[in-house]
């Protein structure tokens, strides 16, 4: 079974059944890499958001299939402990909540839930020390409340941070690229792309040829009003960053 089995997927604005996602179709296998490009408003970030359940939208028809098992039946949370994740193009603050204490809970409720111990505060430590250290981060981030004060690209590398501590079988990244400076870029790009095993799959969203020239997709997917309505392999992101999407709706 695939990862993710999406089928005619449709989806609606739950205050004003403003209909965005009009039948969308799509398949990831486990070690795939996915990439979504389109123009603005053709239903990127709404896709991703329908995939977690999030409550301002509304599923009219379709299916979605994660693991073999119905995600439309799933809580937002179960997704989540099902092995979803989501980076959200502007990451929510929790104030009086500390990256480190909320960090420490979402892994242990994922050890709960695998019948593991809960981590102590130290043992944590020692597993989230290296991997902020990896992401070039001041250790000071783990004392700060989640997303608190913190600049465009702080919360972008917090996102992977969490990420790479929570772990996904499907981690679905929405413009992480947005508002990174180059470097900032690699270091996020770098750990992602150590997070990529056999067993995990990533769907990410970007405008920019730069993200995927760092983070290579197995396939690039064009959305257009609501529907994948183009599926290539990363050839398809090189024709569209040298001849815009109207290039590809001549392929079409
Ligand atoms: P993309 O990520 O591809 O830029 P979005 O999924 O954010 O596009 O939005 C697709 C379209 O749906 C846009 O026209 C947007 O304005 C509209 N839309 C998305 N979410 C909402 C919402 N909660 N309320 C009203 N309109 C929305
Ligand atoms: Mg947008
Ligand atoms: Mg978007």
């Amino acid at each position: 079974t695939p990862l993710l089995e999406v089928r005619g997927l449709t989806a609606s604005v739950k205050e004003t059944g403003q209909q965005i996602l009009a039948g969308v179709n799509l398949t990831i296998g486990t070690g795939e890499i996915h990439a979504i490009m389109g123009k603005n408003g053709s239903g990127k970030s709404t896709l991703t958001k329908v995939l977690v359940g999030h409550p301002h939208y509304e599923v009219t028809g379709g299916t979605i299939l994660f693991k073999g098992e119905d995600l439309l039946e799933m809580e937002p949370e179960e997704r989540s402990l099902a092995g979803l994740f989501m980076s959200f193009q502007a990451p929510i603050e929790i104030p009086g909540v500390s990256n480190f204490d909320f960090l420490l809970m979402a892994v242990n409720a994922r050890r709960e839930k695998s019948g593991l111990p809960a981590l102590g505060p130290l043992e944590f430590y020692s597993v989230v020390s290296p991997k902020v250290d990896a992401l070039k981060m001041d250790p000071k981030f783990l004392d700060r409340n989640v997303n608190e004060g913190f600049s465009g690209g702080e919360r972008k590398r917090n996102e992977i941070l969490q990420l790479s501590v929570i772990g996904a079988d499907l981690a679905l990244l929405d413009e992480i690229d947005s508002g990174l400076d180059v470097d900032a870029l690699e270091d996020v790009a770098n750990a992602v792309n150590g997070l990529l095993t056999p067993q995990n799959s990533v769907l990410m969203i970007t405008h920019y040829q730069r993200l995927l020239d760092l983070i290579k997709p197995s396939y690039v997917h064009i959305m257009e009003n609501g529907k994948i309505i183009k599926t290539g392999d990363s050839s398809l992101a090189t024709s569209i960053s040298e001849g815009g999407f109207k290039s590809i709706a001549a392929l079409v």
